[in-house]
């Protein structure tokens, strides 16, 4: 028997640990079935405290949602999705022992937390005699394979990428017949987020499951995906894929996703929209780049990525950081974004590009504090992208934006989102106000703002003044302020 051991791959198909623990990483065609071992697989997805204390709400219930899903794939095939509570390493060796299990299979972490629980479960099942097979399932080109040609990892994602758009990649792979599944003798219930203790989201949380991410990757490719180049930037378009939660969770796999994002440049109708995919495919691409960086870095998920010659002074300003999180910063492009954060779990790029650059560069507090309300808050959140954007935002980050380029929230939001349309949908005390007088919050009087929306809150920064800060207290990082 084989426990495989279900984490981020919440799917029955493409699933290279699922189905194939010790196949080789050969780049296969598309849809061929690797060949599987003759062990009957038994499913387990384990609720461990240690590592419920990194989750919030959000991922939470989309978990539990795509959970429900997987588990009925399962049913529906005479078999079943054992979920248990309680430590990863006790509990997958009780499971062993109960059920003459000699392999446990799952799919390789990459951050450094993960990976060290890994090393632990790995070495408390092997001193049982229980054999241990963990797969690179969760990125085309797992961390290494992609390297400089010295041998090191890219710290340029422009040059990771001209390797990796051109590398041959494995196709996706079908999941296990119902013939290859065991059947557990008993009943084991889903828990709901009570009995995990976490509250119900505040935001309205997607649904989860396999099949959820194969109707959203399609329909995007059928439609979305060919303005992506043109629409990518507009947060009132919503012409982005919303496949981050699913990619994060693994409810699909990222073999489907490239295989589907071919098919949609073999039938692209012109040049145009055939660049379209391929910036699609880019961003596929920054995903991989990032976990490459966490997984040869792991302490970038604490520490700054690049060094300074001296500490970055943040400031301690928590009425700054709370007005931050509650959207009332009086920027509204700013304000928009943590406010669809608060109503969906999510963020558009742009937005999240934005308001990450308010926090450091206007309100000058740490990209850390960030970082923590985006793990709390995000549906979709995975250390390796979360920590890519934000360090890439405070100019800490691998390939970051210099410390001197410094967004203008005033001018963000009018060149992507010229009519408001955003702003409005998400700042309702704005709605009915023209979106030139939006756009020019900042500047309006006192009692112009008073006339036009007068439950919006007055900029709590002046932006002009707060760049000059940054400039200063990046410049007295690096050494150079006298
Ligand atoms: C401060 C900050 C924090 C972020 N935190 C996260 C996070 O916790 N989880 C997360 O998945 N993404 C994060 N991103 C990246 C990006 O914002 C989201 O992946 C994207 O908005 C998700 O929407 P989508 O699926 O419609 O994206 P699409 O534009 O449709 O992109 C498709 C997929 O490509 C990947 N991707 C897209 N943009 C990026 C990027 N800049 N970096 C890495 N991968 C990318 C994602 O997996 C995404 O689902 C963050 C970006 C910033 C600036």
């Amino acid at each position: 028997m084989r426990l495989h051991w279900h984490r981020t791959d919440l799917r029955p198909s493409d699933n290279l640990a699922l189905v194939s623990p010790d196949d080789s990483e050969e780049p296969r065609s598309s849809g061929s079935r690797p060949p599987a071992g003759d062990d009957p697989i038994l499913p387990v997805y384990v609720f461990d405290p240690k590592i419920l204390d990194h989750a919030a709400p959000p991922r939470v219930a989309f978990v539990l949602d795509s959970l429900a899903a997987l588990r009925e794939w399962y049913r529906d095939r005479e078999s079943d999705l054992l979920v248990v509570r309680g430590e990863a390493p006790a509990e997958l060796a009780r499971l062993a022992d109960d059920y003459g299990v000699d392999t446990v299979s799952w799919a390789q972490a990459y951050s450094g937390l993960g990976r060290r629980r890994d090393d632990r479960v790995a070495d408390h099942l092997n001193e049982m005699g229980v054999e241990t097979r963990i797969v690179h399932d969760h990125l085309l080109h797992e961390p290494g394979s992609i390297t400089t040609n010295a041998g090191e990892p890219y710290s340029v994602y422009s040059y990771f990428w001209k390797k990796w758009k051109d590398r041959e990649k494995r196709g996706s792979v079908p999941g296990p017949g119902a013939d290859r599944l065991a059947d557990p003798p008993h009943d084991t219930p889903i828990p709901t987020l009570d009995d995990l203790g976490f509250d119900r989201p505040e935001a309205e949380i997607p649904p989860g499951g396999y099949m959820e991410a194969r109707h959203r990757l399609n329909d995007f490719c059928s439609d979305d995906i060919y303005r992506y180049e043109d629409a990518r930037d507009d947060p009132a378009a919503n012409a982005t894929s919303r496949l981050s939660p699913h990619l994060t969770h693994g409810t699909v796999g990222i073999r489907t996703v490239h295989d589907r994002v071919v098919r949609a440049r073999e039938t692209a109708p012109n040049d145009a929209t055939r660049e379209a995919v391929e910036t699609f495919r880019g961003e596929l691409a920054w995903r991989e780049f990032y976990h490459h960086v966490l997984y040869f870095n792991p302490e970038v998920v604490t520490e700054n990525y690049r060094d300074y010659e001296n500490p970055i002074e943040w400031r301690d300003d928590p009425e700054a950081l709370q007005a931050w999180k509650d959207g009332e910063t009086g920027y509204p492009i700013v304000d928009a974004g943590m406010r669809q954060l608060r109503a969906e779990a999510y963020m558009h790029n742009r937005v999240r590009m934005i308001v990450a650059s308010f926090l450091t560069k206007d309100l000058l507090i740490d990209w850390r504090e960030g970082y923590d309300w985006f793990r709390r808050n995000l549906v979709d959140h995975n250390p390796a992208n979360d920590n890519g954007g934000w360090q890439w935002a405070a100019s800490t980050g691998t390939d970051a934006q210099p410390y001197f380029r410094i967004f203008n929230p005033m001018t963000q939001g009018e060149r992507h989102d010229p009519d408001a349309e955003y702003i409005r949908e998400y700042v309702p005390e704005l709605r009915g106000v023209d979106a030139d007088l939006i756009h020019d919050w900042h500047d309006l009087s006192p009692t112009q703002r008073r006339r036009t929306a007068p439950d919006y809150p007055a900029p709590i920064v002046e932006h002009s003044e707060r760049r000059e800060q940054a400039l200063a207290m990046f410049e007295r990082a690096r050494g150079e302020d006298d």
